[in-house]
């Protein structure tokens, strides 16, 4: 029986404006199993995005419950809170995020320097990541020496140099030809199958969904 990783409760989030109240969340309930690859689909502004964000502690909940590996995000004091998405979770967004004037093994490294970390401890890791995304080779290259797809190579290796147990991606082929695309699908099958990373990522299409082990549909604010 694999463990639960993502345990979401009745889970509801509204945006107020001065307006009106939105409320785009309205009790979702989800669990994810470790080694799960979830695809989160639905349309254009149903909040698929805003639940990715919530699961990683990047939005506040309305209301409801969030744990990872057993444990609230609510709960949590902010030093636990960013030292749970810097461990536990990986990111990873459609337009790369990767920083201009850093190389690509810098890129890679960030999330280790932020955290106050040695290069010389990470270089194993980080060439086994090259490796791993197709880009041993380019490690000194910047990102605009780089197409699309080997940047969302780049911020792959990014998302999994503190291995975590969890990849968050937010439409991660939206702007990539189908081609890069499915490529970078049949990447984020690997990682998943060979180092048991789960995967949650939200995407609009059907084709890239099926890479999944599970789709679930986001639509009127509760998952279907
Ligand atoms: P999706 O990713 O499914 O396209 P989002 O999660 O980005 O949808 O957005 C869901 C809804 O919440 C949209 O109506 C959007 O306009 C609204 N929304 C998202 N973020 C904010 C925000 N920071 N403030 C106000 N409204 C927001
Ligand atoms: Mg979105």
């Amino acid at each position: 029986m694999m463990e639960t990783i993502i345990r979401i409760e009745d889970l509801k989030k509204d945006y107020n404006s001065v307006q009106k109240k939105v409320e785009v969340l309205k009790g979702i309930n989800l669990e994810v199993k470790e080694g799960e690859f979830i695809s989160i689909m639905g349309p254009s502004g149903s909040g698929k995005s805003t639940l990715l964000y919530l699961m990683g502690g990047l939005e506040i909940p309305t209301s409801g419950r969030i744990q990872i590996e057993n444990q609230d995000i609510s709960m949590m004091n902010d030093k636990k809170q960013s030292s749970m998405r810097l461990n536990s979770i990986g990111f990873v967004f459609q337009f790369y995020n990767l920083v201009e004037h850093l190389n690509v093994e810098d890129n890679i490294l960030l999330p280790i320097m932020i955290n106050g970390g040695k290069k010389k401890d990470y270089m194993a890791k980080l060439r086994d990541l090259l490796d791993k995304v197709g880009l041993s080779n380019k490690n000194e290259s910047y990102p605009r020496e780089l197409s699309g797809g080997e940047q969302q190579r780049v911020s792959i290796a990014r998302a999994l140099i503190n291995s975590p147990k969890i990849i968050l991606a937010d439409e991660p082929i939206g702007n990539l030809d189908s081609k890069t695309g499915k490529e970078i699908m049949e990447l984020f099958r690997d990682i998943n199958k060979t180092m048991g990373t789960s995967i949650i990522q939200v995407t609009h299409s059907l084709d890239s969904a099926q890479y999944g082990t599970r789709i679930v549909n986001v639509k009127d604010g509760i998952l279907s």
